[in-house]
């Protein structure tokens, strides 16, 4: 077996939910949505799939999805990408291989910050990679220049940006983005930007993408996934926006990964792409409910949170919270002792890891939120 994979163990979030599921524990762990999803987007699937082509649809899309997308932006970011710079994935983690299987050569150093999805390093070094991690911190997880300029060396090839950013919750900040963008052009990198929780922002703020930034359009990748937009996980109907030199290097590699993407999905997801404005608010307000929900109780039973502007993440502060453990044994007596699946914030580090974090997915109905707070509660006052 190839040494990357070799060394690797199952992700976090399969080996929590197979835990959750044995032990029958209320599973705030892995990111997903326990209701269904949007009712009209999936009978657009299912009609899709009945009266629609089942053959293998264009390799970069359906057109009208592209087109889903670029429209989309265009009305959501003030983006001018066109159709054509849109190409279909098989969800966000497939554009993340493409960009990086087309991007990377023997030996290409690119910047990764931690915490980080855990995708991103094994793409990396199967690509032949050498990743420079750079190390971000509670409670806000700024980027600065200077820790930029400390993991540049002239082999650096592209950084890989995630905002929002999953697992903490927090999104890059205007300055963030011109400092990184800076960056960026100076030194000659081409950014691959995971926005997958562009639409999940929560308190009115919104998501602005890299490749609207000074001297980033010819020089950004811009990747989405229809799985966080409209809380369909399962479905990964992705896909990936780039100016036509780079997008013709991402079409090669996915090509050769997938080729095309269920196209009933994708119809479904172009059917989703056009509801109005009033559709996405709705959601993210229905999210921000569950979020402050989740805060309030916790807060309550004597846990400190930290701020969590976007994604469907809340991060406990064991350390604010005067508990002596680490993540990983909060976790694991969680678990054991009350009966709910989190995720340890030290997983998302490769080295020198943040170990008073823990992870809590809220984009889960009222009762179940609830049950959960009893059970932190009843655990804080067990050992309290
Ligand atoms: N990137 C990030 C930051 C994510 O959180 C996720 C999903 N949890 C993905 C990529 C993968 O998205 P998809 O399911 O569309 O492959």
């Amino acid at each position: 077996m190839n040494p990357v994979y070799a060394r690797m163990g199952t992700t976090i979030f399969e080996t929590m939910s197979a835990r959750a599921r044995a032990s029958d524990a209320i599973n705030l762990g892995q990111g997903f949505p326990e209701a269904q999803g949007p009712a009209d987007i999936i009978d657009a699937a299912a009609r899709a799939l009945a009266e629609r082509s089942n053959q293998y649809p264009p390799m970069l899309g359906l057109p009208e999805l592209r087109q889903a997308v670029a429209d989309h932006y265009a009305r959501d970011q003030g983006l001018d990408l066109s159709a054509d710079e849109v190409i279909v994935t098989s969800g966000a983690t497939e554009a993340l291989a493409a960009a990086l299987l087309a991007l990377v050569s023997p030996g290409d150093e690119v910047i990764l910050f931690q915490p980080l999805y855990d995708a991103y390093l094994p793409l990396v070094e199967r690509a032949g990679g050498v990743a420079r991690l750079v190390r971000l911190s509670p409670p806000d997880w700024r980027i600065t220049r200077a820790m930029l300029d400390a993991a540049w060396t002239p082999r650096t090839r592209l950084i890989v940006l995630n905002s929002p950013l999953n697992p903490s919750g927090s999104m890059v900040e205007e300055a963030e983005l011109a400092a990184i963008a800076g960056f960026c052009v100076e030194r000659d990198l081409i950014a691959i930007c995971d926005e997958v929780w562009e639409e999940v922002t929560f308190d009115g703020a919104r998501h602005r993408s890299m490749i609207a930034e000074a001297g980033m359009r010819e020089r950004t990748i811009k990747i989405g996934s229809a799985g966080k937009m409209f809380a369909l996980t399962g479905w990964k109907v992705g896909w990936m926006c780039a100016a036509p030199e780079l997008a013709h290097g991402l079409a090669r590699a996915h090509q050769f990964l997938t080729f095309t993407t269920p196209p009933n999905l994708q119809w479904a997801v172009a059917y989703g792409l056009g509801r109005e404005r009033a559709w996405f608010d709705g959601e993210r307000a229905a999210l921000q409910a569950s979020r402050d929900r989740l805060a309030a109780g916790l807060v309550a039973a004597g846990y400190a949170v930290l701020p969590a502007p976007a994604t469907y993440f809340l991060s406990i502060d064991l350390t604010g919270s005067g508990i002596d453990l680490d993540d990983v044994a909060f976790c694991d007596r969680l678990l054991d002792e009350a009966g709910v699946a989190a995720i340890p914030i030290s997983a998302f580090y490769a080295g020198d890891a943040v170990t008073d974090i823990v992870r809590l997915c809220f984009a889960k109905s009222d009762a179940t939120l609830d049950r959960a707070i009893d059970r932190f509660a009843a655990f804080r006052r067990a050992r309290a």
